[in-house]
């Protein structure tokens, strides 16, 4: 992509509401931008940044055997009285009529219509398990939306569900997504910590979290510092407690001590997590309700046994920024970065200089490296901000030093620049991607 082609409308100023860096950096960096409440527009560089987290999903879920599938986002009311959770889902669910005044909601998650999917399509134990996916959006009517896309009201969630024939093999499955979910975290360059969580309104045994974590958090975990153990606060401790600990800033939060400590002897503490995934053991509960069952090895109807598996996809794009970023702006992580190589010719006059950045440009675009060039009729230093404010990982600039033959290279997390000859930039440049 050359930039003079590239629509990355970045902006100085600064949404009035927004508290938290992500939610600055992602609107002042021409990545998204608020269409109403809790509802955003993705403009191409945010785009491409959700297509690269979506696709990481996909790969690590394919690989053990999840199936992607497409559901509506508008479903029949029906599914959901079915369930009682028309009942039980309260305002943020959203309801819609039709012209024929039959009601719809627009899909906060989809348990039901997963069921109603598999039911009567799968009737013999030997066609189980089965674990099917989708990356969707969904829309729930949050009595706050807020923090850019860490909270919105549109989003998109990669929501997963798995059916089987024993309670073993369903909590086979689970460990299995817990490691799977495991991968992508690791993969997405994010430091996060599994939690036991609430099973909150979705109900079942028992149900794991993903944090990232991040100050400025809206959940408040214990987290040992020895071993994996990790527990949302809410299971814990009373709401009253839980939701005083969630409104203290992460400082704050470091100056009060755990009276316990953690069952392998080592100390606890407090830190603040962004919760981008949650998985749940289901049991029956759905199945039962909805009348889903399959023959068992004695010829037996029995309700499936089910767990589900969420991801918040668009809220990791967030996420990503809240954990890697300084006053400037953006950082990337290898992953997720938009474009993994920008070339700014600083003086696009200068014949020499635009020459090498075409070349260069041409060059690792044949090696398949994501790269933009910065051909703007723009000031040196305004580019650089610009650079910065979006947070490639490398940026080439091709300046006053290429009449000694040397151009530099920039790395936006440590911001150190580095002179390079212009013989070896190629492999230098290759060698740190
Ligand atoms: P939260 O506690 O943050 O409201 P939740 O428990 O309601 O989340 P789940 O029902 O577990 O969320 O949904 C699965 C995932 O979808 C969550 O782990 C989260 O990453 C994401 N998610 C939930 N609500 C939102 C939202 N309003 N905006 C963006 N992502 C969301
Ligand atoms: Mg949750």
């Amino acid at each position: 992509m050359k930039r003079s082609r590239a629509f990355i409308p970045t902006t100085k100023e600064v949404p009035s509401d927004a508290s938290l860096a992500s939610h600055q950096f992602l609107v002042r960096g021409g990545f998204i931008n608020q269409q109403g409440a809790g509802l955003y527009n993705f403009m191409p560089l945010g785009k491409i940044v959700l297509e690269k987290i979506k696709r990481i999903v996909k790969e690590e879920l394919d690989k053990v055997g999840c199936n992607e599938v497409q559901l509506p986002f508008v479903t029949p009311i029906s599914l959901w009285e079915k369930s009682g959770r028309s009942e039980t889902m309260g305002k943020e669910m959203l309801r819609i009529q039709d012209r024929h005044e039959n009601t719809f909601v627009l899909s906060p998650t989809n348990e039901e219509a997963m069921v109603e999917l598999v039911k009567n399509r799968v009737n013999s134990y030997k066609d189980l398990p089965i674990n099917l996916y989708q990356i969707n959006t969904k829309f729930r009517d949050e009595a706050r939306p807020r923090y850019g896309l860490l909270r919105g009201r549109e989003f998109l969630m990669k929501d997963g569900y798995s059916f089987h024939a024993s309670k073993e093999d369903m909590l086979r499955e689970f460990e299995l997504m817990e490691a799977t979910y495991k991968k992508i975290f690791t993969r997405l360059g994010l430091e996060f910590r599994v939690v036991q969580a609430d099973a909150g309104a979705i109900g079942g045994d028992a149900s794991k979290e993903f944090h990232v974590l991040a100050d400025s958090g809206e959940d408040t975990l214990v987290i040992c510092e020895a071993c994996d153990y990790g527990a949302n606060t809410e299971t814990l401790f009373d709401e009253e407690k839980v939701n005083a600990l969630n409104e203290i800033s992460y400082e704050d939060l470091q100056t009060k001590t755990i009276d316990k400590k953690c069952s392998c002897g080592a100390k606890l503490s407090f830190k603040k997590g962004i919760e981008v995934g949650h998985i749940f053991q289901l049991g029956d509960r759905y199945s039962q309700a909805l009348d889903a069952k399959f023959n068992d090895e004695n010829g037996k109807p029995k309700a499936f046994l089910m767990a589900t598996f969420g991801i918040g996809v668009s809220r990791l794009v967030a996420s990503v920024i809240e954990q890697n970023h300084d006053e400037n702006g953006c950082i990337w992580t290898r992953e997720t970065a938009p474009y993994k190589v920008n070339i700014m010719v600083s003086n696009i006059k200068d014949a020499e200089q635009s020459e090498l950045g075409e070349k260069l440009y041409k060059e690792l675009q044949d090696k398949n490296v994501e790269v933009i060039l910065d051909d703007r009729k723009e000031r040196f230093g305004f580019k650089m901000k610009d650079a910065e404010l979006i947070g490639f990982p490398y940026t080439i600039i091709i300046g006053k030093e290429l009449a000694n033959d040397a151009v530099q290279i920039y790395d936006r997390k440590t911001t150190e620049k580095t002179s390079v000859n212009v013989d070896t930039i190629m492999s230098t440049i290759m060698e740190l991607l």
